[in-house]
């Protein structure tokens, strides 16, 4: 075979390499029969050559090309020419030349396949997922694919080189740890050695990361693999990839700007946008009242509009109960030293230009109402405005409580004839923000409010800053860490950071990108009083700390610097700038929405002397009663 080895890749031949004589190795991507000629696409990773090959000149190689099917792995040899010019395919880069063979050789035939790869106007989505991950290897031929994962490659390279540069260690922590509470359900690994011990695979390298600023290692980065065991929920993996920073000696201005600059290095060269040098910077107060998230869609305005003040001089009960019951249970909560924010009402405007100058139809608002509820609003109240802009007035929906005031709701909401007014009102204003966020989320993309007008990409990055330090969990009627337990609590807080926990804003940073979460990050604690205080309010006594993080409040006595950092989740940087919507498409090897892998079946069984081995024992479901 030595002499039938490749003396260029399928992406390589122009015009000028006419006249050699070249040996090509690759698939088989299509083949067609001319009339004595048969023409094969012959396609690798760096792209696709066309192989000429004339049955009636030569009827050994006729025989072969006949037995040719999709797929087949070939070795291909013979001359470059210059396709004449009527036959040149602009779209293929090798397009000006095709190659005339006069030998080829099967490498490997292939199975009739389960799919086609790049089947023409369908793409990889045509193929069931299961289907494409149970085939995987085919699948990851497919154009999309191959040209996500070199979109991946050179993103991961380029995020190393700029880190680098910038004078950070790319340090490997381990992937057997110990068990610690990090926020999400741990994978466990059982020890042989040591019956009934068990290792963790890390949520995070959060703790070494810590322990390396420590160390003195000042700047550290690792594209670290995290596992968390959660339930299958959206476009989460069981083990997915993030740029794992760590800084000393530094604040928060000090990582945002980092990050500023990594993002901007990684997006120039590897897709060539252009980023603002600073991104847009909302409190996260500001996000929740404005967007109604914490990662809000910034491609597209439809703001949250405070709609209370109109709500007193209406004689609309449901509106101004919901505020009454507001009060009542933020003063209720007040009494318990718990901070709460009241109820709201709160409205989106959609102008009559968003909605394609046509209007919704009930059934279109009902929709928005099911989704609305979803989110655990009550409702979704609406009207139209009309009239003129002299004398404007509503109409439908709740239009009869609100006709007194249309002059004055109209001119400070921006409303205009033809626009379209949602509202939503709770007693918590949580509830209302956040449901009216989701749909305005689902109007963004109804509307197609997320496209850019010339049809071109964006990319709308904000930090969202100032997040609470704690989340009141009702369920368990405790309080818990929003981000994680190591994040530092703003200095003005730490007097009373016991008495009102829900007061208590972090310094804590969200790098969110068109709506997704990109990266959260935050200054740490560095000094062990003040983390066993926060292990303490998060109901975690102190000899349970001491038994799990000993060894991090341990470090942290002997010098451990003021340190903070910030985690950007690859797989999802990449789907982002693919112009993806799931991490799927932007991983090798996936697992499905099960946490299954259809390809090599896993999770699996293993044997009895394995089990024994490791000194367990399955407890299957139904054996459990
Ligand atoms: N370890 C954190 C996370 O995975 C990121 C960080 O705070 O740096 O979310």
């Amino acid at each position: 075979m030595e002499s039938m080895k490749r003396t260029n890749t399928c992406g390589e031949l122009r015009k000028a390499d006419a006249g050699k004589r070249v040996v090509l190795n690759g698939w088989v991507h299509r083949k067609r029969d001319h009339g004595g000629i048969s023409f094969i696409s012959l396609r690798d990773r760096y792209g696709i050559t066309q192989v000429v090959v004339d049955c009636e000149q030569n009827s050994h190689l006729a025989a072969l090309s006949a037995e040719l099917r999709n797929e087949f792995c070939i070795a291909v040899e013979g001359s470059v020419r210059e396709r004449p010019g009527s036959m040149a395919n602009g779209e293929m880069i090798t397009g000006e030349i095709e190659v005339a063979a006069d030998r080829i050789a099967i490498l490997n035939r292939s199975l009739v396949l389960p799919f086609q790869i790049d089947a023409e106007g369908s793409g990889e989505s045509e193929a069931k997922e299961e289907l494409r991950l149970k085939y995987r290897y085919l699948d990851l031929r497919s154009s999309g694919m191959q040209r996500r994962i070199r979109l991946r490659n050179e993103a991961a390279f380029a995020v190393r080189e700029w880190l680098v540069k910038q004078g950070f260690y790319e340090i490997e922590t381990p992937t057997f740890i110990r068990s610690t509470p990090e926020g999400a359900r741990d994978y466990l690994v059982p020890s042989r050695l040591y019956p009934g011990k068990f290792y963790a695979l890390p949520q995070s390298p959060q703790l070494y990361k810590q322990i390396l600023m420590t160390a003195g290692f000042d700047k550290y980065f690792q594209i670290a693999r995290c596992y968390r065991d959660e339930d299958a929920r959206g476009d989460r993996q069981p083990e997915f990839t993030q740029i794992d920073i760590e800084m000393s000696f530094v604040g928060r201005e000090d990582i945002l700007a980092m990050t500023e600059g990594l993002m901007g290095y990684v997006f120039k060269k590897t897709i060539g946008v252009e980023l603002p040098a600073r991104f847009t910077r909302l409190s996260y107060e500001d996000a929740m009242e404005r967007y109604g998230s914490d990662k809000p869609d910034l491609r597209f305005g439809l703001e949250l509009r405070d709609f209370s003040p109109y709500v007193a001089a209406s004689g609309f009960q449901a509106f101004k109960d919901a505020l009454s019951r507001g009060e009542a249970e933020k003063n209720a909560a007040a009494a318990k030293g718990i901070t709460v924010p009241g109820g709201a009402v709160k409205a989106i405007v959609i102008p009559a230009a968003a909605m394609g100058g046509a209007s919704y139809s009930r059934k279109q608002i009902e929709e928005l109402e099911a989704h609305a509820k979803i989110y655990r609003a009550k409702g979704l109240a609406w009207m139209k405005a009309g009239g003129t802009g002299d004398a404007p007035l509503f109409e439908g929906g709740v239009s009869k409580f609100f006709q007194e005031q249309a002059g004055r709701i109209c001119g400070e909401l921006g409303a205009k004839s033809g626009d379209l007014i949602l509202i939503v009102a709770d007693s918590s204003g949580k509830t209302a923000n956040t449901a009216l966020g989701a749909v305005r989320s689902k109007l963004g993309k109804d509307l197609k409010l997320t496209e850019s007008p010339d049809g071109g990409r964006r990319f709308e990055f904000a930090w969202i800053v100032d997040f609470p330090l704690f989340e009141f969990n009702e369920d368990e009627n405790r309080w818990e860490a929003a981000h994680h337990m190591f994040s530092y609590p703003q200095e003005q807080y730490h007097a009373t950071l016991e008495k009102d926990p829900g007061a208590v804003k972090g310094d804590l940073y969200d790098l969110v990108l068109n709506g997704y979460e990109l990266a959260s990050g935050s200054i740490r604690i560095h000094n062990p009083e003040l983390q066993n205080r926060i292990f303490g309010i998060v109901g975690i006594p102190p000899e349970e700390a001491e038994a799990k993080f000993g060894f991090l409040t341990e470090a942290f006595k002997y010098g451990a610097p003021p340190h903070g950092g910030i985690a950007p989740g690859f797989d999802r940087l990449v789907m982002l700038m693919a112009g993806e919507t799931s991490i799927k498409e932007v991983i090798a090897f996936p697992k499905d929405s099960f946490a299954k892998s259809p390809m090599d079946d896993c999770p699996s069984e293993v044997d009895a002397k394995q089990l024994n081995e490791l000194h367990l024992s399955v407890i299957y479901p139904e054996q459990k009663k």
